[in-house]
């Protein structure tokens, strides 16, 4: 396994959170590349860590001064052995190659594990839309699309939202695609509702995420109802985790943003989410606002120097870190096993440190890794675009019941995997594994291309 990671750092020795991902699958899979030399062979783990395609475009756009800006666009096509690329765009400043390596390398294995047939992609822009008008956000859009409509398609590579890109963002994208291409198809994901979008779509991370957690808990005989979470971010993913949690009898008592975060020991109830709701996707605002309108919360900023953060250090029974990559270091870990905290649902694509994963796999914690726990929004950007191929929409039952089955199903393949190659209860590896194998066998099939 060195080997190939030593490959991989010197071809590209900045790409730190892309190492941390390769290394993370690469670990995992050892058993299976040692009972199967024919993946050595074929260069298996050489021809997965290097894309397909890496698309690196200049978006300049005008800011409302009449200031001509200019930011780095991109689109990773990294895997397309199971079907048409597929993935998020995240626009925020600290976007680029290395981190969005490690997402469209990330959700390649996760796209396998969904059952659907879709490859793994992902790409984005290191644009910043906290504090831009929405004339400036759709001029940067429509700029973005400009270079990126040539690349994608309904069969060939079909973003969707992330960070920093939600209904308005894919909005105006999708609407500078139609106008370039001069056709209307299924391009992207998130859509409108009245306009080729899914209902559940917007839901689908944050309630697979806690349909996962469901799974797991079932594993020990025991139900989320009246169990205390802590609960990370306050965008889409945060949202309808806490959501899901409050109609399952569970008590979510924290949420952040990148300066703070909110502990409500009463419990973050339906009305204070429709706030939260209001406050983070109209009003665009902070956190803190939350503590200023309901007393019984407490506010404290994040530093984020520090090697701990707060929200996971108040007792608990369950974490769903649903805002950024790396959230959750050692000493996070730590605190969360200290306060009592028996199960992890990653919500966020890689929030755990690999200490941290370490102390959870130590301590047999219910550990659900982001690529099984979160793929509940893939998988109904998947169904999205069923219906749109058929022409038709699904009721709101229909489509949750198929993401609650596609989470069930996740959690079997996982859990089997891990069996298989004697590592019970560990979904880290059971994920990987069985996302590995569907991916590489469709690869050898396909010959060296
Ligand atoms: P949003 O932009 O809606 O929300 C992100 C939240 O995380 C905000 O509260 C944001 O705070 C916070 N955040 C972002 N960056 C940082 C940072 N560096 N430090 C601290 N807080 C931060 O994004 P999503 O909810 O869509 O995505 C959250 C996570 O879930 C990401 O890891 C994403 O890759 C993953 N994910 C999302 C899916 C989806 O369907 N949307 C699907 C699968 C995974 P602030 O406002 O201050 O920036």
């Amino acid at each position: 396994m060195s080997e190939i990671m030593e490959y991989v750092k010197n071809r590209d020795p900045h790409e730190k959170e892309f190492h941390q991902a390769v290394s993370e699958v690469m670990d995992s899979v050892k058993p299976v590349l040692e009972q199967n030399p024919i993946y050595r062979r074929a260069r298996i783990p050489e021809r997965l860590v290097e894309p397909e395609r890496v698309i690196l475009f200049r978006v300049p756009w005008m800011d409302d001064q009449g200031v001509i800006q200019v930011n780095r666009g991109f689109r990773i096509q990294m895997n397309s052995a199971i079907g048409p690329y597929k993935g998020g765009l995240r626009f925020h400043p600290s976007v680029n190659l290395g981190i969005l390596k490690f997402l469209a390398f990330e959700q390649v294995f996760k796209n396998a594990l969904t059952t659907l047939p879709m490859g793994g992609g992902k790409g984005g822009s290191d644009f910043n839309p906290k504090g831009k008008s929405d004339m400036e956000v759709m001029r940067f859009c429509h700029s973005f699309m400009s270079e990126l409509f040539r690349h994608i398609g309904p069969d060939t590579d079909v973003p969707a939202g992330d960070i920093g890109v939600g209904a308005r963002e894919i909005g105006y994208l999708f609407g500078m695609y139609k106008k370039l291409r001069n056709e209307f198809a299924g391009v992207f994901t998130g859509k409108g509702l009245n306009w080729g979008g899914s209902l559940i779509r917007p839901e689908a991370t944050g309630y697979g995420s806690v349909y996962f957690a469901a799974e797991m808990l079932a594993t020990r005989n025991q139900t989320l109802d009246g169990k205390v979470c802590l609960v990370s971010g306050s965008g889409n993913v945060a949202q309808y985790t806490v959501e899901k949690l409050i109609q399952l009898g569970a008590r979510p008592v924290t949420l952040s943003d990148s300066n703070g975060c909110i502990y409500d020991e009463s419990g973050i109830t339906a009305e204070k989410l429709a706030f939260v709701m209001n406050l983070k996707n109209v009003r665009r605002g902070r956190i803190k606002e939350y503590a200023e309108k309901y007393p019984t919360a407490v506010y404290t900023p994040i530093d984020p120097a520090a090697d701990s953060n707060p929200l996971w250090n108040y007792k608990a029974d369950c974490a769903f870190p649903s805002a950024t990559q790396n959230e959750i270091s050692g000493q996070d870990a730590r605190n969360l096993v200290k306060n009592g905290v028996q199960l992890v649902a990653e919500g966020a694509n890689m929030p755990t440190t690999p200490e941290g994963v370490d102390i959870f796999l130590e301590h047999k914690l219910l550990y659900g890794p982001g690529k099984a726990a979160n793929a509940g929004g893939v998988s109904v950007s998947g169904l999205e675009m069923t219906q749109n191929s058929m022409r038709l929409a699904w009721t709101r039952e229909e489509v949750d019941h198929r993401l609650k089955m596609i989470m069930k199903s996740i959690h079997t393949a996982a859990s089997a995997a891990a069996e298989r190659y004697g590592m019970p209860g560990n979904y880290v590896a059971g994920a990987n594994i069985a996302g590995f194998v569907k991916v590489v066998d469709a690869m050898m099939d396909q010959g060296v291309v």
